[in-house]
């Protein structure tokens, strides 16, 4: 196990009717707040209303900025640094899923900084940030206490993360009932990229992490049980609180201990939501299996063991590579069943840029830490996934 520091300081607030609770909980750091939303799904569902009425009751004063898309831009972060620093703002409440999270904190970084927020995204250190709060209305990115935010930069179409824990939101509330209004489409999304990031994880070279290799295959299974569920039936708060959960804690860091992530399919799968402004979840469920194909060999061991442990396969000791690919078909089938596209063809993706976005999502290192990945891999496992 590696030696490592695990700090999370995000106070989780979890379950029915918790939303009550933003006006009190934001008073707490801040009179004067930037109101960060979507496109418009919380007026909708009447959160919107919630929210206001308990800022105001709460005395805290309040300015907007709506209209984040999925796979947020930098022009709109632009935007609310500009409000922030005229305004006097101390502190960012985004009410959505990762993408306003995410705009957010881009916000939240940019408005304590003299220079262009995209340096942050580009490798330029975050020194400190506005605090944040999040009202989460979709399980999926984990950013609600991850300390990364991802942003696209309609300048190239570059989609980039920025990390620092001064990212990481000072509260997160968790009502599972806010997700019951989710398209199918969008909880299958969730679904794929909490996996995704638990699968980052699992995917490591270390060889002593018995304790967090289990954390992660029950964090998986958990998932994998309660997904169907909540595909069937929207409106079942067990299974949707299970699944709210398991999308925090799949990415707050502690599934991570003692070891090293991959990440090398997110970065992969970053080129093509940068791109063609897909779901990101959508293009995990591509990738990841592409990924998984083209890389399980230099350890079939622990693609045999994700095969038993995750996905009930018989180990085959006469031929553990065969235990190890029966995993892989296995991930596959089950985001297919969840309504995700397993190839690019399928989400009308062509091989137009292939060698483009290969190049770009190694154009500062290789990627990946269980198999570092050049141009060329990168470029084999969109072939792969074609
Ligand atoms: P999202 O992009 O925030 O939201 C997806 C869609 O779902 C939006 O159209 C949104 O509509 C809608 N929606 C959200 N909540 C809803 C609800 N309760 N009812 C109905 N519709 C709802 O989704 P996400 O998957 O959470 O975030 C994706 C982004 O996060 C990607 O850019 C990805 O790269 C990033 N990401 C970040 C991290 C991190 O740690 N920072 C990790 C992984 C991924 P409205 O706009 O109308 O609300
Ligand atoms: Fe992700």
């Amino acid at each position: 196990m590696n030696n490592f520091t695990f700090q999370n300081a995000t106070k989780i607030i979890f379950g029915k009717d918790t939303e009550q609770l933003v006006g009190k909980e934001t008073a707490l750091h801040s009179k004067k707040v930037l109101l960060h939303y979507g496109g418009g799904s919380i007026k909708q569902s009447g959160l919107y209303d919630t929210v206001v009425q308990s800022l105001q009751e709460n005395g805290v004063e309040f300015v907007e900025l709506g209209g984040v898309k999925p796979n947020p831009r930098v022009s709109l972060v632009r935007e609310g640094v500009a409000l922030c620093k005229e305004q006097n703002i101390d502190f960012i409440l985004a009410v959505g899923g990762g993408s306003v999270i995410d705009s957010a904190k881009g916000i939240a970084a940019g408005a304590k900084y003299e220079g262009d927020v995209w340096d942050f995204y580009t490798g330029t250190p975050i020194e400190t940030s506005l605090p944040i709060g999040v009202v989460l209305t979709i399980p999926a990115a984990g950013s609600e206490s991850s300390a990364g935010s991802v942003i696209t930069n309609e300048d190239g179409w570059l989609k980039r993360d920025a990390l620092h824990d001064s990212l990481r939101p000072q509260f997160a509330i968790l009502n599972p009932v806010l997700s019951y209004t989710l398209p199918a489409y969008q909880t299958a999304c969730g679904i794929t990229d909490m996996m995704s990031h638990i699968l980052e994880r699992y995917f490591t070279t270390e060889k002593n992490v018995d304790f967090t290799d289990r954390l992660c295959e029950g964090a998986l299974k958990s998932i994998i049980h309660n997904a169907p569920i909540v595909l069937e039936q929207p409106t079942n708060y067990d299974a949707r609180a299970e699944i709210m959960w398991a999308g925090t804690i799949a990415h707050n860091d502690l599934l991570g201990t003692g070891r090293t992530g991959d990440w090398a399919s997110h970065n992969i799968e970053h080129e093509i939501s940068g791109i063609y402004d897909i779901a990101h979840g959508a293009g995990l469920a591509i990738i990841f299996p592409a990924w998984m194909k083209y890389v399980y060999k230099h350890d079939v061991q622990r693609f045999a063991q994700f095969a038993n442990r995750v996905w009930n396969v018989e180990i085959d000791l006469n031929d553990l590579e065969r235990t190890a690919l029966a995993g892989i078909k296995k991930t596959e089938e089950f985001f297919q069943s969840i309504g995700m596209p397993i190839t690019l063809s399928e989400a009308n993706i062509d091989d137009q840029y292939f060698r483009e976005m290969a190049r770009k999502a190694t154009e500062r290192w290789p990627i990946g830490n269980f198999v570092k990945l050049h141009e060329e891999d990168v470029y084999n496992i969109y072939v792969l996934a074609k």
